[in-house]
Formats: structure tokens, sequence, C-alpha cells
């Protein structure tokens, strides 16, 4: 059985880990946060003092970390210290799971390949939900070689994986899906209480809209307006799931693509622009589905 060191375990990183632990895998783990590897620990994870030290020995090495400097650093290191990719076992294949941008991705990439050391970048989506199911979808940006060898660990904890192409192209497909995903989410937002402030259910009109031609992932699984699906963040005052600060992370990430490639994004800037000014007003650590509330009249929020 495959042994693994799993990096990061916040929202996402712990439930995709506990599934690898459920499979049978042995699983070494390490978060700056000491909670968050004591609740791995729980479910049978063995724990490292540091990253490196996780990774030294595994066959996998997972990474879900929040943003590219993150990864960069973590990877390669700096003067004081050694990066995964000193450390890493002969034939291990690292996998990054965050998402990041695509030229972060493929930095640690080439500094990989010039080690002879199989990386890939394979962010997610599904959010906690499907990180928990181990339904998870996988964008997978690199080798044929580390993308084979990757279905081991990945088919315990998705249930979609694809390869989008070289090191960084998971990252592209990623941020163009979490671009349509905001502006999906926007759109919903405003819809529902249009239909609120002209008298109508909430729930009966996501079921309407559901099957009709405005249909959409926000309305199926993750509906924003509390108390129109259980269990889902709208439902728990917006806490858990994605949150803002990281939905404003990837809008940043899809606007700088959107000038390197000179592509036209309106919608994509005008969502930036909307979850920019709900994190300002303190939402940055609340679920990204509470931009509802940007929408909400004051005395129903
Ligand atoms: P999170 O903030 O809950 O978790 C990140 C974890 O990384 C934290 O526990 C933090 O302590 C740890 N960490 C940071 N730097 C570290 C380091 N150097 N060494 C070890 N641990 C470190 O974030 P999340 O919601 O789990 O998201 C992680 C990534 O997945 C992000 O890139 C995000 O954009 C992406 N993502 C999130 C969701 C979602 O629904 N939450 C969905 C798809 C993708």
């Amino acid at each position: 059985m495959a042994t693994v060191a799993f990096i990061g375990l916040g929202n996402m990183g712990g439930p995709m880990a506990v599934n690898l632990i459920k499979a049978g895998m042995t699983v070494t783990v390490f978060d700056l946060v000491p909670a968050a590897v004591d609740a791995l620990t729980s479910q049978g994870a063995l724990s490292a003092k540091t990253a490196c030290g996780a990774a030294a020995s595994a066959d996998f090495v997972i990474t879900m970390l929040p943003a590219g400097k993150h990864v960069h650093s973590l990877y390669i290191g700096d003067a004081d210290n050694k990066g995964l990719l000193d450390v890493v076992a002969e034939g291990a294949v690292l996998i990054d799971c965050s998402t990041i941008d695509a030229g972060t991705a493929q930095t640690v990439g080439a500094h990989a390949k010039a080690k002879g050391i199989e990386f890939m970048d394979a962010p997610v989506s599904g959010g906690t939900a499907g990180a928990a199911a181990g339904t998870l979808t996988f964008i997978c940006g690199g080798s044929d070689n580390a993308y084979q060898k990757a279905q081991t660990v990945l088919t315990v904890m998705g249930a979609n994986i694809f390869h989008a192409g070289a090191t960084g192209a998971g990252q592209i497909a990623k941020i163009c899906n979490n671009m349509l995903l905001s502006v999906l989410m926007v759109g919903t937002s405003e819809s529902l209480q249009l239909g609120i402030d002209n008298g109508l259910d909430p729930k009966v009109l996501s079921d309407i809209m559901k099957v009709s031609s405005g249909g959409n992932w926000t309305l199926e699984k993750y509906n924003p307006c509390p108390d129109v699906m259980d269990n889902v963040p709208s439902s728990n005052d917006y806490q858990g799931g994605f949150m803002v600060d990281l939905m404003v992370k990837d809008l940043g990430l899809s606007q700088q693509a959107s000038l390197a490639s000179n592509s036209s994004t309106p919608m994509g800037a005008l969502a930036r622009s909307l979850y920019v000014n709900h994190a300002r007003q303190g939402n940055g650590r609340r679920d990204f589905s509470s931009i509802f509330e940007q929408f909400a009249q004051a005395d129903k929020k």
C-alpha cells in the first residue's frame, strides 16, 4: 500500500487526507496549525515535525496550501530552509492540489524536472463536500508518467480526473472554472433576491430555476440564500466552505491570465470587484456564497 505525505490540512486538505487513511494508506501529515494535525492523527494519520520530515520517505507527496507563495517556498525552500524537492525519495510523485498561478506551478515543475522528480499541478473542484465524499474533480497538469502514477491516490479522493496538459495547464483550467463559478454565484444571488423582493419564496424560486434554463451548480449544490438547502454554508451563517479571500485570489489569478493573453473577461472583472468589495467589508473568511448578502435588504440580513 502506498505511503503518502499530506501537507496543508485546512477545509479541503483535512477531509482529503482522511479518505486516503480510510483507503488503508499510510498517511503522514503536517500543517502549521497543531489543531489541524491533531484532527488527523485522531483518525489514524502519523504526524511529522516538519513538512520535509513528512515527505522524506513517501511514495506520494500531496500539498493543499492557500496560495502560490506558500507552494513556492515549501517546494523550493530558501537560503535557511530546505524545500520538499531537496528531500523527497527517488521515484516519489509530488502533487500540488492548491489553486495557484500557473507561473509558480511551472517554476516548481522546472526545478523538479532538473532534479529528476515528477511534479504535477492538480487543483480541484467540488468544494468541502466533495473533499469529504471523495468525489472531487482533479484537473491535472504534468507529464503522462506523473499523471498515470498519480491515479493511485487521486482515484481515492476524486470521481473525475482530467489531464489538462503540461505543467500549469491544470491551474489555467481551474481559474477558468472558478471565474465562471463566481459569475454564476453573483447572478444566482441577485436573481434570488429579485424574486424575494417581489414576493416569491426562495425555495420555490430555486426549484423552478434549477430545472429551467437558469439552472446551474450553485442552485443544485450550493444555494446562497439561507435556509433553502441543508448542509451548505448559507444555512450555517456562511461558515466553512470556500472563503471569500480565496475566491478573491482566484479572480485575481484569472484577471492576470486575461491580461497576459489579452482576453476579454468583463464578467470576471466585475465579479472580482464585487468580491473584493465584499472582502473589504469584513467578509474575507466567510464562505463565498455570502455575496448573497450584498443584495439582501439590510433589515433582513
Ligand atoms: P485553508 O486555509 O482552510 O487551508 C490551508 C491550510 O494550509 C491551513 O491549514 C494552513 O495552516 C496550511 N498551511 C499554510 N502554509 C503551510 C505550510 N507552509 N506548511 C504546512 N501547512 C501550511 O484553505 P482550503 O479551503 O483548504 O483551500 C486550500 C486550497 O484549495 C486553496 O488554494 C484554495 O483556493 C483551494 N480550493 C479550496 C476549495 C474550498 O471549497 N475550500 C475548493 C477548491 C479549491
